[in-house]
């Protein structure tokens, strides 16, 4: 139940995050492969032990459209994060692929069940929601991680995260100028939903460069500009959608029932849709980004 360092054969890293390395290990007695998150933090012992305990109630997190979490420990001011290896890694390196309309559906459905999942069950905001922390796999499982559960990781880790391609909502930015902190509530999470379904669309981040190549400039657009929407080659449900997500006054926009009961949910859970074959051209695609020539050492050391 408990896992440490030990116990772990570790192999190729899956992906660089914004405090540290994601591997690929081996938990050698379960024979379990999982994924593990390091996280550089300059802590005490006793805040890096407050984490850990906070980590916990991740094991209760449990549902289709959620990321499993294995066990957590730290090493030196390290904290190590295991949870389930999703073989196709995080939409935003995928979504340049290109995503057909009932494989955005369905995993706009993925992410709102998984939403609510952990505010119903959980009581917990995500607070970070994001292609990166969209995770798939070849069985074509759509889950989310990396949502705020610990109030000490989420202070040790905000002082670092001021980047680029904001996902917060209008009030949540109005809020910190003003250092309010208490201005974070479920429907800030909605506004994600909303610019990450439209990222994923898109294939990049839909408010334009010249709004992202300063932060400032970003925030005034997201606070005073017009919300994105879906281009034109998607259906009128779709944007129908995505437009009660991205209302700027929190009050207008959808609960997490609403969109589950929206039309264009409601038909996708009507379909057949194949995620799987979806996942596979798209990691083919990925993989011609970095070698455009046909695969030869995959695998070798
Ligand atoms: P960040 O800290 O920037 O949010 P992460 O550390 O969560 O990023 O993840 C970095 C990358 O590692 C992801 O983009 C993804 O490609 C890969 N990754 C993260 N978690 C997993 C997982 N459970 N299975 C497979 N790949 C993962």
């Amino acid at each position: 139940y408990t896992i440490n360092m030990e116990q772990l054969q570790l192999f190729e890293d899956l992906g660089k995050g914004t405090y540290g390395v994601v591997k690929r290990v081996l938990h050698k007695p379960t024979n379990v492969a999982m994924a593990m998150k390091e996280i550089r933090l300059e802590l005490d012992q006793a805040k890096l032990n407050a984490i850990i305990m906070e980590l916990d109630i991740l094991h209760r997190a449990v549902a289709p459209e959620i990321v499993e979490f294995y066990g957590a420990f730290f090493i030196e001011s390290c904290v190590y994060y295991c949870m389930e290896l999703m073989d196709a890694g995080s939409l935003d390196k995928l979504q340049g692929a290109g995503v057909p309309e009932d494989v955005l559906a369905r995993i706009t459905a993925s992410v709102v069940r998984g939403l609510r999942f952990l505010k119903d069950e959980l009581q917990i905001i995500h607070r970070d929601v994001k292609p990166t922390n969209i995770l798939v796999n070849t069985q074509g499982q759509i889950k989310l991680c990396d949502f705020g559960v610990s109030g000490q990781l989420e202070k040790s880790l905000a002082k670092t995260n001021i980047g680029c391609q904001s996902y917060m909502a209008p009030e949540r930015i109005k809020g910190e100028s003003q250092n309010n902190v208490g201005t974070y509530t479920v429907s800030s999470d909605v506004w994600s939903v909303g610019l990450t379904v439209i990222e994923i669309a898109m294939g990049y981040y839909p408010y334009p460069p010249e709004t992202y190549a300063n932060v400032f400039a970003q925030l005034t657009a997201i606070v005073h500009g017009d919300p994105p929407e879906l281009p034109d080659q998607f259906s009128d449900v779709a944007k129908d959608f995505t437009s009660r997500c991205l209302q700027k006054n929190p009050q207008n926009r959808a609960t997490y029932s609403q969109l589950l009961e929206h039309r264009w949910l409601v038909e996708d859970t009507a379909r057949t849709v194949d995620v799987t074959g979806w996942v596979v051209r798209a990691m083919e695609w990925k993989r011609q980004q970095w070698n455009p020539k046909p695969e030869e050492t995959i695998g070798g050391p």
